[in-house]
């Protein structure tokens, strides 16, 4: 089991360091994570972050965090962007890039990573195995998690996330000991505006368009690897450990 990370190289970018030394596994495994929104990726990226010591690099966590900066912080771009993920819909291209662009530091972690939320377009999926390439690493899986798209409505609408430590918790399926109370860090639980019914149409539309053949585009390169997304988190994490041979 390893230490959680706090992620500040990825959240905050610049100069920022983590403040937790990454681990140095035999094998480090860098793996990109798919799946339509609240199929449940963010929860087993916690897991395996435990197990592998990896850590979970979130696109939509750095536009999440960027939402606390004063206008004066933020770019146009990133306005732009702030303004379209609020409606639920993708950012362009060209801003994600630029965002993990700033973020190398994380992809050449001696600890491995685990990229969720990114790639989401092929055109992301090029531009990465482009950077990976520059930096002479290489992707060992992206892993698949599928579900019924009932089954993740239902999911995604009882989410809720804590304000501090950003844990994820469901009113039915994992609720935290004290309603609306973070069980780790006591901080406020709150439901992403993006989790709302109307945004929630809009996103999986969007994933349907534009992420969906990303599924296609690494079954091409022998990299995908299916696991159903059925069951409790830990049904799940335990197929996923046996389909990575990490146990
Ligand atoms: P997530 O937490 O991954 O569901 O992301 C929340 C929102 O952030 C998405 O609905 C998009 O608006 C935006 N976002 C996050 N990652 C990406 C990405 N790789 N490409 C485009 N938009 C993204």
């Amino acid at each position: 089991m390893h230490a959680k990370t706090d992620r500040a190289a990825w959240l905050k970018a610049g100069d920022f360091q983590c403040s937790v030394d990454p681990p140095s596994p035999a094998r480090p495994f860098r793996l990109v994570l798919l799946g339509a929104p609240g199929v449940g990726k963010g929860t087993q990226a916690e897991l395996l972050n435990e197990r592998l010591g990896a850590c979970q690099l979130s696109t939509g966590d750095v536009f999440r965090a960027a939402k606390s900066l004063t206008p004066y912080e933020r770019t146009p771009a990133l306005n732009e962007a702030l303004d379209l993920m609020r409606r639920g819909a993708l950012v362009p291209d060209p801003t994600v890039l630029e965002m993990v662009r700033e973020r190398l530091v994380c992809l050449r972690c001696r600890g491995g990573f685990l990229l969720d939320g990114f790639p989401r377009t092929v055109g992301q999926a090029e531009a990465l195995e482009k950077i990976l390439a520059g930096e002479r690493l290489k992707l060992d899986a992206v892993l698949s998690y599928d579900l019924p798209i009932d089954r993740i409505v239902a999911r995604l609408s009882g989410r809720r996330t804590c304000a501090d430590c950003k844990a994820v918790y469901h009113v039915e399926a994992r609720p935290p000991k004290v309603e609306g109370v973070c069980d780790i860090c006591s901080g406020k639980l709150f439901q992403r505006e993006d989790d709302r019914p109307e945004s929630i149409r809009v996103r999986m539309e969007a994933y349907e368009k534009s992420t969906a053949p990303l599924a296609d585009f690494y079954r091409r390169k022998g990299l995908l690897v299916s696991i159903s997304a059925e069951g409790t988190p830990e049904e799940i994490f335990a197929r996923t450990v046996q389909a990575l041979g990490a146990n």
